[in-house]
């Protein structure tokens, strides 16, 4: 297993909705590490570069729109396997087709307020870091309750 990090957007839906603090702590609980956040507004440059995989599709301009609509959170994650960890926790892009207890699945019922942006494999993660964040937003610190949350062997 190899430490991970991976970038998760909580998007204007959830700052909206007051669900910041609900997804931050699913995290927490979680035992991952938050390394980095800050709250930013989004803009149509950095969209077309984000979701550049979607730019052929009719709703490409819609989700900008909804990504400018508030600011958002940007926070990145440390752990084991982070990526596919946050991934999974994360569930079906689509709310209405999320399992319950993903946090889709808990809090949203729709394709595009969906709560939650999160890197889909490492390589798009680090890009994605580096889109978002400079390396002094960083914070390397000990997790201090470590060998509650992993096994020695497990590093
Ligand atoms: P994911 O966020 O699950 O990785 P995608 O990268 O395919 O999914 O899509 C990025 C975002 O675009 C989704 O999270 C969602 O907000 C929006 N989106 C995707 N498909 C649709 C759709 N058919 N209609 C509206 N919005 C969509």
């Amino acid at each position: 297993m190899v430490m991970e990090r991976t970038l998760v957007i909580l998007k204007p839906c959830t700052v909206q909705r007051g669900l910041i603090g609900e997804v931050i702590s699913r995290f927490e609980r979680k035992g991952l590490q938050l390394v980095a956040m800050k709250m930013i507004q989004l803009t149509d440059e950095v969209l077309n570069e984000h979701y550049a995989h979607l730019s052929d599709r009719p709703f490409f301009n819609r989700i900008k729109l909804s990504m400018m609509s508030s600011p958002v959170v940007v926070c990145c994650w440390q752990g084991l396997d982070c990526v596919q960890v946050v991934r999974a926790m994360t569930g079906a892009t689509n709310g209405r087709n999320a399992q319950p207890g993903t946090i889709r699945g808990d809090y949203s019922i729709s394709t595009q307020e969906n709560i939650v942006h999160t890197s889909d494999s490492v390589e798009t993660a680090k890009i994605e870091l580096e889109r978002f964040f400079d390396e002094i937003d960083f914070f390397d610190y000990p997790q201090t309750l470590d060998a509650y949350i992993y096994a020695s062997d497990e590093k």
